[in-house]
């Protein structure tokens, strides 16, 4: 924190930076401040960020968007506000609002050209970053999202420094081999600065042909989902190349809308999942872990499934797999899945096998109370009760805190 210095006759005395405290109080009226962040540029960084705030925006949520790449602010492009400027009240500045309610504000809308090549300083950056966190009047928004520019520089660090930890990051990656190095840098700094890691994204994974609708791996496609892996960070999903980007990009179009069914929407629909799970748990009253989660497999929570046909099996003994989906207990977020042949039915066998899969929570339509007695003596906590629905369904109720059970199907 910043301290401006005063000199009083008593000696030297410390007083809080009164921008600071504005700053404070701003910010505590943002539920969720995300940083969009990236190794390197190109990699969609922006067009990832204008798209979650709209996708956001679009399940009913407030939404803030803040642009501090100072030497490329792209939103106001991409968002179709170039040549926008921005009033100051006496509340502070005033964003700019645009279509679905978000409200934007961009180093772009400062500048009186748009080519205006910007050389400021790093004292200049950080005074700039300061007066958008603490000058704009944001009101109350449930996420803020932050276009940080590329790398681990003075504008990211600034944010991070100002948020003081309460931030959560996306990190936006391609799927060629040398991004991992970039992406451990990101990831690095994220925990140097307390910064949670709500996971990876990988951009301009495959291209779907216009024409024929194919999918052709430009580059080597998972790499992002094994390095994240590798890097015990989540994997939130795999986006696309897709031409009608780049035209909705660059024409200030909004591409969730206008290709709401394609392949490059719908992975935005899975990666906002995680995004929306944290503002489910604010609601239910639950806190995220004040410390970044650096190992995710040491906070893992496994809750097991017996499915038959893709759902919920009503009589778990006549199950044909075992789904296993794993979140971190901290954030709410799905770190993995997956599924696992049961031994035979035999009588005890199952909670032995449930347990020995690491599982702490079973999840059922119905169990008898002997079964669950045994899963109990495992160690197994057994909700019964629960609807015929997918796994991820299912997960994504019972992690909002709003699973609703009726009677246990099968009690014999
Ligand atoms: P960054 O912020 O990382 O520098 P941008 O978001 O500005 O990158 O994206 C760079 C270019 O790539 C833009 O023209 C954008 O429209 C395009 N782009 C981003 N993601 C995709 C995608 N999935 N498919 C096609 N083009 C994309």
């Amino acid at each position: 924190m910043n301290h401006t210095h005063e000199h009083t006759g008593s000696g030297c005395q410390f007083q809080p930076d009164p921008g600071m405290e504005k700053m404070k109080d701003r910010l505590s009226r943002i539920a969720h401040k995300i940083l969009v962040l990236s190794g390197k540029g190109g990699v969609g960084k922006s067009t990832v960020a204008v798209n979650t705030a709209i996708a956001l925006a679009k399940a009913g949520k407030t939404v803030g968007l803040l642009d501090v790449d100072i030497h490329g602010p792209s939103v106001p492009e991409m968002l179709g506000l170039t040549g926008h400027t921005v009033d100051a009240t006496e509340s502070g500045i005033t964003p700019v609002t645009c279509l679905n309610g978000i409200r934007v504000m961009s180093v772009g809308f400062l500048l009186k050209n748009q080519d205006d090549a910007v050389i400021w300083r790093g004292p200049l950056k950080y005074s700039v970053i300061k007066q958008f966190l603490s000058d704009v009047d944001w009101g109350d928004l449930d996420y803020l999202i932050v276009d940080a520019p590329p790398g681990t520089g003075d504008e990211p660090l600034s944010v991070a420094q100002f948020l003081e930890g309460d931030a959560a990051a996306l990190i936006v990656t391609t799927p060629q081999q040398v991004a991992i190095a970039d992406v451990r840098k990101s990831i690095r700094f994220c925990q140097k600065l307390g910064v949670r890691i709500l996971g990876v994204i990988e951009n301009m994974s495959g291209f779907i042909c216009p024409h024929c609708h194919a999918t052709v791996n430009i580059f080597h496609t998972g790499g992002g989902e094994s390095m994240a892996r590798q890097l015990n960070v989540p994997f939130l999903g795999a986006i696309p190349l897709d031409p009608a980007i780049v035209d909705c990009g660059d024409g200030g179009d909004s591409f969730l809308d206008r290709f709401s069914e394609s392949p490059a929407a719908l992975a935005y629909r899975d990666i906002l999942e995680p995004i929306l799970a944290i503002d489910a748990h604010r609601a239910h009253g639950l806190s995220f872990s004040p410390n970044p989660v650096t190992d995710t497999t040491g906070s893992r929570l496994r809750v097991a499934f017996p499915v038959a046909d893709g759902r919920l099996c009503m009589h778990f003994g006549h199950c044909q797999v075992f789904e296993f989906i794993d979140v971190n207990p901290d954030t709410g977020v799905i770190i993995g899945q997956t599924s696992e042949t049961p031994p035979a039915h035999e009588p005890g066998l199952l909670p032995a096998w449930v347990h020995e899969k690491g599982a702490t929570i079973v999840i059922t339509g119905g169990m008898g109370s002997r079964a669950q007695a045994l899963f109990r003596e495992n160690g197994i906590q057994v909700v019964t009760g629960a609807p015929a629905e997918t796994p991820r369904e299912l997960i994504t109720a019972y992690i909002k805190g709003d699973l609703k059970t009726g009677a246990n199907v099968c009690d014999h």
